[in-house]
């Protein structure tokens, strides 16, 4: 199948939406830029409106290969690996990508560090070294935490691109963070923020770019994760507290823009985003974080990196990740789970139960 299409890519004030499809005068993003096809779930295809708050992709991995052509003056930096091939020409290819975005920057610095066997690569506004240094180490160390909890980072490199955004702090991709031009400029402001940023984002490589979800009808599944695994870094440099009582007040903030919401709801339930990142990150950490301490961590962690295993490259429901929790569970879990995600949840009874 082959499928010819041209496109203007917008510019920064004049798109919608994060500014994840626009261009300013140093960077030009090119997300969500191409047709993609829809992932085959349960014998049915996943196809699900586009909204302007949360996440909007739903698709199985693939393996890509581009080759790119920039104008003068202009480098690029892509999910996947790229090579140079000629001036302003460059390939790149990547296996397992749920989704390519390619980022054209003019000016910028680029830096990097080593986590393990990765390259962690930094490219960030020559004004900003000092802050792009300490995204990099707070990428570095996440990344080395998270591949020792759950499971190995699975791409040999981790861009991380400073771009100006709108309404987004940072940006997940396959082997790539966007991270919000605003947030390093106030750099060294609101450190528990700025760690955040990158906590959260580096988690989503393991819990959307290898284990997929349906990012529009159960955005709890791979934001909880994610939040809660960026608890988890701030648990290891001793700022658990801090976190804990961040997502509690958020929550409640979220809960009051939105109070017909759960954890567990749809994007569709949060119009124009109303109280989304209170309850669905704030409120989904705080949901695992009950669980977590129900389990116990030895079997909450057996049962994060089962989910791992067993749905790698695939895409994931909450049911699912739910059985394993209860599986691996010493103690019943239903309590916590009705309370959090509501009834919509309930644990499947097999039709050969006997009844009580
Ligand atoms: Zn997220």
């Amino acid at each position: 199948l082959s499928i010819s299409f041209r496109g203007k890519v917008p510019e920064l004030n004049a798109s919608k939406g994060y500014g994840i499809f626009a261009h300013s005068p140093t960077a030009a993003v090119l997300s969500q830029a191409y047709p993609i096809l829809a992932p085959r779930h349960d014998g049915a295809w996943l196809v699900e409106p586009i909204f302007p708050w949360g996440d909007a992709v739903v698709a199985a991995v693939a393996d890509y290969s581009a080759r790119v052509t920039l104008p003068t003056g202009w480098s690029l930096v892509a999910t996947g690996e790229e090579t140079q091939t000629a001036s302003g020409v460059y390939l790149v290819e990547g296996e397992n990508l749920r989704e390519l975005v390619l980022v054209a920057l003019r000016g910028y610095q680029e830096t990097s560090v080593e986590a393990g066997e990765v390259l962690v690569r930094g490219y960030f506004l020559p004004g900003h070294r000092e802050a792009g240094e300490a995204a990099l180490e707070v990428t570095a160390q996440a990344l080395l935490l998270y591949s020792r909890l759950f499971g190995p980072y699975p791409f040999p490199e981790l861009d991380v691109v400073e771009v100006p955004l709108k309404g987004a702090a940072g940006v997940e991709y396959p082997g790539l963070i966007l991270a919000g031009e605003t947030y390093l400029e106030r750099y060294p402001a609101d450190p528990l923020f700025f760690t955040m940023i990158f906590a959260h984002e580096v988690a989503h490589q393991w819990w959307y770019a290898q284990v997929g979800n349906d990012q529009v009808a159960e955005p709890w599944l791979d934001e909880a994760l994610t939040t809660y695994s960026s608890g988890l870094y701030f648990e290891s440099v001793g700022m658990f507290a801090d976190i804990l009582s961040y997502w509690q007040a958020s929550y409640q903030r979220g809960r009051a823009r939105n109070p017909t919401a759960t954890v567990a709801s749809p994007l569709w339930e949060f119009p124009d985003g109303a109280g989304y990142g209170g309850i669905v990150y704030s409120g989904g950490a705080l949901f695992l974080h009950e669980v977590r301490l129900r389990m116990g961590d030895t079997a909450f962690l057996r049962g994060l990196r089962r989910y791992l295993e067993e749905y790698r490259w695939r895409i994931a429901t909450g049911r699912d990740l739910l059985s394993i929790l209860r599986e691996e569970s010493p103690t019943p879990l239903e309590d916590i789970i009705q309370e959090w995600l509501g009834t919509g949840y309930k644990q499947e009874v097999s039709a050969s139960a006997p009844n009580p």
